[in-house]
C-alpha cells in the first residue's frame, strides 16, 4: 500500500497517534523518496537490511520489496499496530521495539539477518543522526549504509580536505565508508514538513581499517589526532598535534614539511591519508 499523505493522515488518525517531535517523527508521505532509497541501500538481490525508526513504514516497505528480509528497530510501541496494518502484505520483515542507541545491533544482526550481505537504512531522526551513524558504522558489518539526514550534516559528511564543511566528522565519515550524496529531499515530502531540508546519503562502508591503520591503538591515536586537529579551527595543526602527543612543535612542523605540506598548515587541509601518515610519524 503506498504511504501518501493521505494515505498516511489516516490511519495515524485511525490509531489515535499524533506524531512527536521529541522523537524526529517526520514521515515520508512521497514514494519516490522510499524507493530511491532502498535501491541504493539494496542493489541486487541476496541482502538483509537493517532499519532504524520505520515509523508508519513507508521507507520498510521500499526495502521489504527489494531485500530477502528487513528487521526494523522502532522506538515508539504506539507504531507497532500501525506497522502490522502497512506491511501486511510482507512476511520478510520483523519489528524490534526499542531504542536503536542501546540495543545490541551486532546481536540482533546476527541472530535474525545471519547469512545475508548487509545493509542498513534510515530516515533518521535528526536529533540522533551523529551517535546512530557512527554505532552503524563502527560495527563494520554493513556493506552499505543509506541514510536520509539533515542537508548540511549530509555536506559535512561527504566533505573534502579543504572545503568550508569538512571536519572531524567528514574524516571519521571517510575512514569507515565512502560517502556520497544521492539526492536531496525537500520539506513537503514529510509529515509534517521539518523546518530543514534533507539529503540522502549512502556510505559504501570499508571492510577494514584503511591502509595504513593496522592496530586498535593507531586507531585511537587517529582519531586523537582528527580530534586535536579540528578542535580550535584558528590554530595551526602543528601546535594542536604537539600539544596532544606531547611533542616538540617543531618535530610536528618538520614531519609537515618532509610529507610536503607547509609546516603552518591548518588540519582544514589534510586529507584521510595525510592524517593517516602524521599519525605513523608522530606515534611511529
Ligand atoms: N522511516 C519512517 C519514514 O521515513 O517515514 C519514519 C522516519 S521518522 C524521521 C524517525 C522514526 O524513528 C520515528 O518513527 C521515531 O519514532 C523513530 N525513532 C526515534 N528515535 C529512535 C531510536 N532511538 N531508536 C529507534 N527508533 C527511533
Amino acid at each position: 500500500m503506498p504511504m501518501d499523505l493521505r494515505e498516511t493522515r489516516r490511519i495515524l488518525e485511525r490509531h489515535g497517534i499524533q506524531l512527536k517531535k521529541s522523537l524526529g517523527q517526520n514521515f515520508l508521505v512521497d514514494s519516490s523518496v522510499p524507493r530511491r532509497t532502498a535501491e541504493a541501500a539494496v542493489p541486487e538481490p541476496g541482502f538483509g537490511v537493517l532499519e532504524i525508526g520505520p515509523g508508519a513504514g513507508a521507507l520498510t516497505a521500499s526495502l521489504a520489496e527489494r531485500a530477502e528480509k528487513v528487521v526494523a528497530i522502532e522506538l515508539d510501541p504506539r507504531m507497532l499496530p500501525v506497522l502490522s496494518e502497512t506491511l501486511a502484505d510482507f512476511n520478510n520483515v520483523e519489528i524490534v521495539e526499542g531504542d536503536a542507541l542501546k540495543l545490541d545491533i551486532p546481536g540482533i544482526v546476527g541472530s535474525r539477518l545471519g547469512g545475508l550481505r548487509l545493509a542498513a537504512a534510515a530516515n533518521l531522526p535528526y536529533y540522533v543522526t551523529t551517535p546512530l551513524v557512527e554505532r552503524l558504522l563502527e560495527t563494520r558489518l554493513f556493506e552499505r549504509v543509506c541514510v536520509m539526514v539533515q542537508r548540511e550534516v549530509a555536506r559535512r559528511m561527504v566533505a573534502e580536505a579543504g572545503s568550508d564543511d569538512y571536519g572531524a566528522f567528514s574524516v571519521y565519515c571517510r575512514y569507515y565508508a565512502e560517502p556520497k550524496i544521492l539526492f536531496g529531499v525537500s520539506a513537503g515530502c514529510f509529515l509534517p514538513p521539518p523546518k530543514v531540508e534533507s539529503s540522502v546519503v549512502l556510505f559504501k562502508c570499508r571492510n577494514a581499517p584503511p591502509d595504513g591503520i593496522e592496530s586498535a591503538e593507531e586507531e585511537r591515536d587517529f582519531f586523537r589526532l582528527t580530534r586535536a586537529a579540528f578542535s580550535e579551527r584558528r590554530k595551526k595543526l602543528s601546535g594542536l598535534a604537539a600539544r596532544e602527543f606531547g611533542a616538540a612543535k617543531e618535530t610536528v612542523e618538520r614531519e609537515l614539511e618532509e610529507m610536503g605540506l607547509r609546516p603552518d598548515v591548518r588540519g582544514e587541509r589534510l586529507s584521510l591519508e595525510e592524517f593517516i601518515s602524521l599519525e605513523k610519524r608522530l606515534t611511529g
